[in-house]
């Protein structure tokens, strides 16, 4: 079918750029109407006009996944306006890569923050929910770097594990009762996440290493979070890990 996921409803955080702005559109294209979630309300504006003169249903949400009042507010308001809520992506994260020593720890409260304990206070707000309805896609958000720890990047890394810990550990409590957990790993993504990096030097690194390769398009990976949400029920696709095809 040309628009799978007609008559669902989806909500994305981190949607006001990268691969959370690509998929919110592409879920839009699928057919879904799109809860748009960020703290960067005038990014939102301009993309929820985007999908509204493409015929979609939008609902822009202000929102800070650290906070989790506002995840369960998003949440709430998204079952009501919209009629429902059957696919949440887990998208909003940060990437403050750098070494261990020398680090500023305020980089790891905000990777942690938002890349783990975002992750878990959206999931906790739309579990229940999707457990009662029988059925529910979350997909996460990860990385390569929830799978191969690099020097550079251990907090990072080890968000993302905590992330893909999380996950599993979620899909065997819930599988039986119809709803599906997934994990997407991108590889490098040109986007603006090296952009908030605060050592100079890691900043530098992670640059390069886009720069001297045919990196993935946001598009690339919003495309695996539709086939992940399009599966028939029966069909879980648990993790899908794309790299550029250049990437070591
Ligand atoms: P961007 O920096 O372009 O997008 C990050 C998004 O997260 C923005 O929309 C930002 O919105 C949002 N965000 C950050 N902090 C918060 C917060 N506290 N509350 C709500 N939203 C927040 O980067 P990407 O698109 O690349 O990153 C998206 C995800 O993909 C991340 O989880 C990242 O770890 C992952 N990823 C990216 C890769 C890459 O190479 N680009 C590779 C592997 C994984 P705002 O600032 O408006 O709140």
């Amino acid at each position: 079918a040309a628009r799978p996921l007609a008559g669902r409803v989806a909500l994305v955080t981190g949607a006001s750029s990268g691969i959370g702005e690509a998929t919110a559109v592409a879920l839009a294209g699928a057919g879904a109407a799109v809860a748009i979630g960020a703290r960067r309300t005038d990014r939102l504006d301009a993309l929820a006009a985007r999908l509204r003169d493409a015929g979609s249903a939008v609902l822009q949400l202000p929102l800070d996944v650290t906070d989790e009042q506002a995840c369960a507010g998003a949440v709430a308001r998204t079952r009501q306006e919209l009629g429902g809520l059957d696919v949440l992506v887990n998208n909003a994260g940060v990437m403050l890569l750098g070494t261990i020593a020398g680090a500023d720890p305020e980089d790891w409260r905000r990777m942690i923050q938002t890349n783990v304990m975002g992750v878990m206070y959206m999931t906790h707000a739309a579990i229940d929910g999707m457990v009662e309805q029988g059925s529910g896609d979350i997909v996460n958000m990860s990385s390569v770097a929830g799978r191969q720890a690099r020097k550079g990047a251990g907090v990072y890394n080890a968000s993302k594990w905590a992330v893909n810990a999380f996950s599993e550990s979620l899909r065997q409590e819930v599988t039986g009762r119809g709803v599906r957990i997934s994990l997407v790993e991108p590889g490098a993504v040109t986007t603006e996440l090296t952009s908030h990096i605060t050592q100079p030097e890691a900043k530098a690194a992670s640059e390069k290493m886009h720069a001297g390769m045919r990196a993935l398009h946001a598009d690339d990976i919003a495309r695996a979070v539709v086939y992940v949400a399009s599966q028939p029920p029966h069909v879980a696709v648990n993790e899908v890990l794309v790299r550029p095809t250049d990437q070591e």
